[in-house]
């Protein structure tokens, strides 16, 4: 059975108290959260990580937003993955839209950065997704497919089988536009194919695949009961204790 994520993605919002309480606010609320292979990640601002992990526990995991493609080196302001790795953060946000978009980050470069997370044993949350051109001139799935072609399908098996997948439609980021459960399921579906073409269908059936884009505690029932949606990437939503716990408290 495929595991079941729900990932708050903070950006680059909540000094280093503000993040603290509110990850501690989240641990407690789901102290007694027993479900199976279900989990819920913060991926944080580097600066909070160390803090968080020592509060992590049960079912919630800690998880940055971004890493270098290197190992090491002169980076200035650069943040390894196995710095990462050494605060016990699990799980790194790799391609988000953001990042794609306002530090020209490519599908190679993003394929390097996958390479060097996994070789640190984290897992990779990879996103993809089209934005509202792409949508409207029906090049989305080609661009979905070219995504995941130059960004991840370089991956041995046994590597593909270790990262999780978001899709995230740039259209939906942050607009409260969210994706219907029927457009969502449809693109995850198309995701699920691609990776059995690929990879074969028992590395498909396997592999987790988020949704993200205007994701709340209100619609995320409707999504997360679509066949192929396996959680969520939530952002703004992420920043309330309420809104994200009750999010969590959809796959009950
Ligand atoms: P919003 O939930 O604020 O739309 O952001 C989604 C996102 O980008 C998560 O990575």
């Amino acid at each position: 059975m495929r595991k079941k994520i729900v990932a708050g993605n903070w950006k680059m919002n909540l000094d280093y108290q503000e993040g603290v309480s509110l990850f501690s606010e989240i641990v407690n609320m789901v102290r007694d959260e027993r479900k199976g292979n279900q989990i819920a990640v913060i991926c944080s601002p580097f600066i909070h990580l160390n803090s968080l992990s020592q509060l992590a526990g049960g079912v919630v995991k800690i998880g940055a937003q971004n890493c270098h493609q290197n190992e090491s080196g002169a980076f200035t302001g650069e943040i390894s993955a196995k710095m990462l790795s050494s605060v016990g953060c699990e799980y790194v946000i790799i391609g988000h839209s953001e990042r794609r978009q306002y530090f020209a980050e490519s599908d190679e470069l993003l394929a390097q950065k996958t390479e060097l997370v996994l070789k640190n044993n984290l897992t990779p949350i990879f996103c993809v997704g089209e934005t509202l051109d792409e949508r409207n001139n029906g090049s989305y799935y080609h661009v979905l497919k070219t995504q995941l072609e130059n960004g991840l399908f370089n991956l041995s098996a046994d590597d593909f089988a270790k990262i999780v997948l978001a899709y995230e439609p740039v259209w939906a980021i942050g607009t409260g536009l969210t994706a219907t459960p029927e457009q969502a399921q449809d693109i995850h579906a198309f995701i699920r194919a691609e990776i059995e073409a690929k990879y074969g269908a028992n590395l498909a059936d396997n592999t987790t695949i988020l949704y993200g884009g205007s994701c709340n505690a209100k619609n995320a029932p409707e999504l997360f009961a679509q066949h192929d949606i396996d959680g969520g990437l939530i952002g703004g939503a992420s920043l309330k204790s309420r809104d994200f716990v009750d999010i969590i408290k959809t796959f009950n």
